[in-house]
């Protein structure tokens, strides 16, 4: 399989490139040349076997020969082998013709590890086949960076470097990263907001001699490899509800686009899916896209769903490149113009190409603690407040069966559930157990000298 970049720009390049680049040169993302193909036999097949087994079966076209099979079959067995749930994401009913799908059964109890867990291993044995080492730096408010430290922790060819804002993430939050044994993680507290982070990081990758000496990079969300990974779990809950032959729709939590852009890549692939509902919270550029046509990036609230908390949805580019006909030029000027006049407009007949598999709504907090409290009152079952949105957005929309991917355990945030049930919800035993184990972290001035001087000074490569 070779993949291209969504500006056009570049030559076709293979898996491994792919993986450890992360962006495509011109500034697009990678998209497969051409999207592989599940027949029926094979999608109906994927209901009856185990989690990695269908895994492999999933992803081995987009790998092409670039890992050898029997190494392949090994990292993706090894990555889920640990995950709370020996199916790693199964599916709970909540109503007639109504599914959860727990995507939060990994190590750090949030959807990103299914994508995050085969990434770190796979960057590790890309790395090791090129005798090379690399440093992974990135910012985190708090709710996703423990699932990067999770997936690099105890790496041999991997070094990594998260910074989160000092004493503006919640004790969970923190201990989640900093009580991480392994020697090549290293946490850092910085003086000053989640912006100051995340400028820090832009300002060490922007200093091209330190990239290029420390090999600086990325395991965000827009790599290849990771929206690979979440296409697996499409195929085995709609091949679990009866796929080929029953048609099942999935109501998806959505902040960067990564994981309802895996829905609609599953269906290229062959599944057959009713409807993909784009779940947001009030930060609603994508409801708003799918309404006008008009993608325009607004300012960012704070709300009870933080991981959702985003204006710009990154992935969103390569559904772009599909409505324009894969036109890689289109989509450059798109961008251009998004620079330019801080809006850009998809045509309506490009539009219309998706208007009947996509929908968008979104939840403001108000709706997302009434959901929770509904769910909960009807079933027992508590949900986190990101998973609360997707459920609501799936119940406006009748029809074939509704799978609503729950993408976070509701112990991650507890305050909202409360909020809305009345009670905490329990703590399991992974979180349990960081409150009795030793903390390491380093504080760090908002400094860019001092973030390079500690990276200099630490890491392997
Ligand atoms: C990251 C995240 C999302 C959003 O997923 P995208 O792929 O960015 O759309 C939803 N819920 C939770 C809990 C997350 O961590």
């Amino acid at each position: 399989m070779e993949y291209v970049s969504t500006r056009g720009d570049t030559r076709p390049l293979p898996f491994d490139d792919v993986l450890l680049d992360g962006m495509a040169a011109d500034g697009g993302l990678f998209v497969p040349r051409a999207w592989p193909q599940f027949g029926t036999d094979d999608i109906a097949a994927l209901g009856d076997l185990p989690y990695d087994e269908a895994a492999v079966r999933v992803m081995a076209p987009f790998v092409g020969d670039a890992i050898p099979a029997e190494k392949f079959r090994a990292l993706v067995s090894q990555s889920y082998a640990e995950f709370g749930h020996h199916c790693v994401a199964p599916l709970r009913q909540i109503g007639p013709g109504e599914w959860l799908l727990e995507l939060f059964h990994g190590p750090t109890l949030a959807f990103k590890d299914i994508a995050l867990q085969l990434l770190g291993r796979l960057f590790d044995h890309l790395l090791a086949v090129r005798g090379r080492r690399a440093t992974i730096v990135g910012a985190t408010s708090g709710d996703t960076g423990s699932a990067a430290i999770a997936a690099c922790g105890g790496r041999e060819n991997m070094d990594v470097f998260i910074l989160h804002p000092r004493g503006r993430v919640s004790d969970v939050q923190r201990r989640q990263m900093t009580t991480v044994e392994d020697d090549n993680v290293h946490n850092i507290a910085v003086e000053g907001t989640f912006d100051d982070c995340q400028a820090l990081v832009k300002a060490a990758f922007a200093d091209e001699d330190f990239r290029r000496t420390h090999h600086l990079s990325a395991v965000n969300s827009i790599n290849w490899a990771r929206v690979m990974a979440q296409t697996v779990y499409y195929f085995t809950a709609a091949a679990s509800l009866g796929a080929p032959n029953a048609r099942v729709s999935f109501a998806v939590p959505t902040g960067n686009f990564g994981d309802v852009y895996a829905g609609y890549a599953a269906n290229r692939m062959g599944l057959p899916i009713g409807r993909l509902i784009v779940a947001t919270n009030v930060n609603d550029i994508l409801t708003r896209f799918f309404a006008s046509g008009a993608y325009r990036p607004g300012s960012v609230s704070k709300t009870l769903s933080p991981s959702m908390d985003i204006q710009v949805a990154s992935n969103f580019e390569r559904l772009l490149f599909e409505l324009v006909g894969r036109d890689g030029a289109a989509v450059a000027a798109f961008m251009a113009e998004l620079r330019e006049k801080g809006v850009f407009t998809v045509p309506s007949e490009a539009l219309s190409t998706v208007a009947d598999l996509f929908t968008a709504h979104r939840l403001d907090d108000a709706g997302t603690v009434a959901e929770i409290k509904r769910v909960n009152d009807s079933t027992g079952v508590l949900i986190d407040p990101h998973t609360a949105i997707g459920v609501n957005a799936g119940r406006r929309e009748a029809g074939c069966p509704m799978v609503a991917l729950a993408t976070a355990h509701p112990a991650k945030f507890p305050e909202a559930v409360e909020q809305a049930a009345g009670c905490p919800p329990p703590l399991p035993d992974q979180l349990k157990s960081i409150f009795d184990r030793r903390e390491r972290y380093e504080v760090l001035p908002n400094s860019r000298e001092a973030l390079q001087e500690f990276i200099r000074q630490r890491a392997r490569a």
